[in-house]
């Protein structure tokens, strides 16, 4: 159910629209590239554009897609990551990448030295899980792994649409303006206990809502909790995917239950 607000103020339920979340599946393909441009954005984060022909006609339906990113570290013995695909120009066939810097981890130290020339490989996306954009709001949250995926959304969505935006960064500077056509409100957050705080303390509005969270494991556990049980949010309207994990490498997983 949806809920609306009369004149004085009091909350009324009106039958929902059908939203449906659609999953499609894509034919394994890997596109091996070279690095077109390489933007060192702020303290935290490298935005790397790869090239190629064959990413001429690459998709990517979701701002919740994957690629692997592939590439050979100083042994030659390929490495893969999985990251959000954030822009893809059709026509001059480049696709963007953000890579968040970490203390150390393969794919986080080749960033640091990406330079224009080198040679990598896109794998991917195998698949799309498209959230409708007409939800009566939108929680974006997560951390800096997740900033891609959330501003990829912010961009797609249109006038109108209505955002709640909860991002953890480790340093003030990686703060950054989100384009967005949509109503967004944006708070911006350093340290996990913090997060989980201002995700607790988060008024969510009436109405049909759609939940987007990415971040550490243990950290996306917790928020599960809060979203379900605190907020009372359905699951069916929830995303909850642990992008990484506390000392461990290459970690992916969907939180469900
Ligand atoms: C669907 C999906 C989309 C993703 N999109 C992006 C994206 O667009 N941009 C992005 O930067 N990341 C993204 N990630 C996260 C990224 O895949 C991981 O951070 C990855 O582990 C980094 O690889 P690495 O080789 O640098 O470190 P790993 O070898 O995987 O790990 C080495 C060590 O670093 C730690 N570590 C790993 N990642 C982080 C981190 N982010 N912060 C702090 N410590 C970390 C690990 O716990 C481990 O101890 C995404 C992950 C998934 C599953």
């Amino acid at each position: 159910m949806r809920g609306d607000t009369d004149p004085a103020g009091v909350a009324h339920d009106t039958p929902a629209r059908t939203r449906r979340i659609e999953r499609v599946r894509f034919e394994l393909r890997r596109r091996e590239v070279r690095v077109e441009r390489v933007q060192r954005l702020s303290p935290g984060f490298i935005g790397v554009t790869f090239a190629d022909e064959s990413l001429h006609d690459f998709t990517s339906l979701s701002f919740d897609d994957h690629v692997k990113f592939m590439f050979q570290d100083a042994r030659g013995e390929w490495v893969r990551r999985d990251y959000t695909p954030l822009r893809h120009d059709a026509v001059r066939g480049e696709l963007t990448i953000e890579f968040a810097l970490h203390a150390q981890g393969p794919a986080s130290d080749w960033a640091r030295q990406a330079a224009v020339g080198q040679t990598a490989a896109i794998g991917g996306p195998r698949g799309s899980m498209s959230v409708p954009a007409d939800y009566d709001w939108h929680l974006l949250a997560g951390d800096a792994s997740a900033l891609p995926a959330i501003e990829r959304r912010l961009a797609e969505l249109a006038s109108g649409a209505r955002a709640i935006v909860l991002v953890e960064v480790a340093d003030a500077a990686d703060c950054r303006h989100l384009g967005t056509a949509a109503d967004a409100q944006v708070q911006w957050v350093h340290g996990r206990e913090h997060w989980l705080r201002a995700l607790h303390d988060l008024r969510l509005p009436a109405g049909e809502g759609f939940a987007w969270c990415a971040g550490e494991a243990r950290t996306m556990r917790e928020a599960r909790e809060l979203l379900t049980g605190h907020h009372g949010q359905p699951r069916e309207r929830l995303k909850v995917a642990a992008y990484w994990k506390q000392g461990a490498a290459d970690f992916h997983e969907r939180l469900e239950d």
